[in-house]
């Protein structure tokens, strides 16, 4: 018998002694994605490869060339482009779409011997919080299939819940990381802007994006980030910096009482559910006993951090997205007399409703005579969030909150009311705007059974220490 949720660094160990083979385990992995996929709809596309790359793998061990991620299988965004599976952004204007290049990360991966199971449902082109916006229909949450799995990468989360895969890719643009992380109880990280290229991974708010790790615990999102970080020429805002040995550092011991730990009131106020709030109140009280110390510390502007992102974001977005004209990539609509008709049918009949949205959104607060009153305003307003945090992180080496003001929702719950919808990336967005690191760590189960995350956010390219604090918590305070 093969336990469902070995990590990856269990598995490679039991690869090198041959205790169990890629083959073996790929296999039964697929076994388990093709019983639960059709309930939850993680998966978009399942690779069917995967047994033939599981035995080159096998190979590799047995020559003693295995790589670092040799045979452990990986689920992916399908946002990210991928040569020899399609990548649709869960939007009909790709269907079927297949990338002549590989995303950086992908050649990553794939050097590294990982295995990629397949390409994971999210809402289209990554614009939501519960990815009820895929074209293809929502992912369920693991914990209770009536609700949403978070988004936009809910497939990723998903996978990783269900233990169809010990860990996926996804990409966080305002939260699209850290808020599925969460309402399902996986670790989930957003490195700082310029850690990982974002060469491939299909454009939502280019100052924004990044692409991070899902895993079912921090040492695992530390063997996953060493391999995908990294300069990379084809992204102009890759930056290069030393990739720790983020695994290795885990073992170097944490001086405790030389951390301070912030604790922004604006993120404690209403609208906050009161179970995360006592869940994240005796994390603290714990650290503080355990000898670290714990402030109360002011981000002023931290409420304005979701106007601005939605201007920002959609603006961003309403360019990026200029792209899909039914000419050069997807879906071009058949019946279009003229050269117009083509653009404003292939959009019109290939685009879903947010996307539509937020295009419209976007091109509004770019238009001139609102240009200065909105985009303009909103860089400034993302400056001063970026110093709140740079003051703060003067005082603290990492601030915590809950990465999400309540746990996942029903189905259907908030679709209907934008808003509501968008209010549930109130924690998330500002590390974004500042690009900032933030991880999701799961810290328990409501009374519902649903899990409750916090968030940890340090300093830009600070992972390495973020990613040890993370897993001293992990290892010593969250077991209840
Ligand atoms: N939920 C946020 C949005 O709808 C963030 C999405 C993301 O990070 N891709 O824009």
């Amino acid at each position: 018998m093969i336990p469902d949720n070995l990590s990856i660094s269990e598995l490679r160990k039991l690869f090198v002694k041959r205790e169990i083979s890629p083959v073996e385990f790929i296999t039964k992995k697929i076994e388990v994605i093709h019983k639960k996929n059709p309930v939850l709809n993680a998966y978009l596309h399942i690779n069917e490869q995967c047994i033939d790359e599981a035995n080159k793998s096998q190979q590799r061990y047995l020559k003693g060339q295995a790589g670092e991620l040799d045979g452990i299988p990986i689920a992916i965004k399908d946002n990210i482009c991928t040569t020899d599976q399609p990548t649709t952004c869960a939007s009909k204007i790709l269907q079927g779409y297949m990338s002549p290049y590989d995303a950086h990360v992908i050649v990553n991966l794939k050097r590294a011997g990982a295995v990629i199971t397949g390409k994971t449902n999210l809402d289209e082109f990554a614009f939501g919080s519960s990815t009820e916006n895929s074209a293809f229909g929502p992912t369920r949450n693991p914990f209770d299939i009536q609700r949403v799995p978070g988004g936009s990468s809910g497939g990723s989360a998903a996978s990783v819940a269900s233990f169809m895969v010990p860990a996926a890719i996804g990409s966080d643009t305002g939260g699209s990381i850290r808020q599925p992380a969460s309402l399902c109880g996986v670790v989930g990280l957003k490195p700082t802007y310029g850690r990982v290229s974002r060469y491939g991974l299909v454009a939502f708010g280019s100052s924004l994006d990044q692409i991070g790790p899902f895993a079912n615990n921090v040492r695992d999102v530390c063997i996953i980030l060493k391999v995908i970080a990294g300069y990379d020429e084809h992204d102009s805002t890759c930056c290069n910096i030393d990739v720790p040995d983020y695994e290795k550092s885990l073992e170097k011991p944490l001086k405790k009482n030389e951390i301070s730990i912030g604790v922004p009131e604006e993120y404690f106020e209403e609208g906050l559910s009161t179970e995360i709030r006592e869940k994240i109140n005796r994390l603290l009280d714990n650290l503080s006993n355990d000898g670290f110390c714990v402030k109360k510390i002011n981000l002023p502007h931290t409420r304005y951090g979701i106007a601005t992102y939605y201007i920002l974001a959609t603006a961003e977005a309403s360019t990026n997205l200029a792209r899909f004209d039914g000419v050069k990539f997807g879906y071009r609509s058949s019946n279009s007399k003229t050269i117009f008709e083509l653009y404003t049918n292939s959009r019109g009949e290939g685009f879903g409703e947010e996307v539509k949205r937020r295009i419209i959104l976007g091109t509004f607060v770019l238009s001139s005579g609102y240009y200065e009153a909105y985009y303009l305003k909103s860089q400034k307003v993302r400056t001063l969030i970026k110093r709140d945090f740079e003051n703060a992180f003067q005082s603290v080496n990492f601030i915590i909150t809950p990465t999400t003001p309540e746990t996942a929702f029903k189905l259907g719950e908030k679709s209907n009311d934008r808003l509501k919808m968008y209010l549930s990336d109130i924690f998330t967005v500002n590390a974004n705007l500042a690009g900032i690191p933030g991880i999701n760590l799961p810290v328990g189960l409501s009374s519902d059974k649903l899990p409750i995350g916090v968030q940890i956010l340090a300093p830009a390219f600070r992972e390495e220490d973020l990613l040890r604090f993370a897993y001293y918590i992990e290892q010593n305070l969250t077991k209840e």
